[in-house]
């Protein structure tokens, strides 16, 4: 990851935050990132799977 994200909020490390593939779930995207340093992971919502009003078949 870049940024402010790759910075780990729990151990306070740099650059050691990586993020999985997305995956839906419950209309959503989502994914986790995990730090490298420390092995925390956290799950995140990333956005909708859908536009509002519109379901697949
Ligand atoms: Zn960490």
């Amino acid at each position: 990851m870049e940024g402010d994200e790759a910075d780990c909020f729990f151990c306070g490390e740099e650059q050691t935050n990586v993020a999985s593939d997305v995956w839906e779930q419950d209309g959503e995207l989502r994914d986790w990132v995990v730090c490298l340093a420390c092995g925390t992971s956290n799950p995140r919502r990333v956005g909708h799977a859908a536009p509002d009003g519109e379901r697949p078949a």
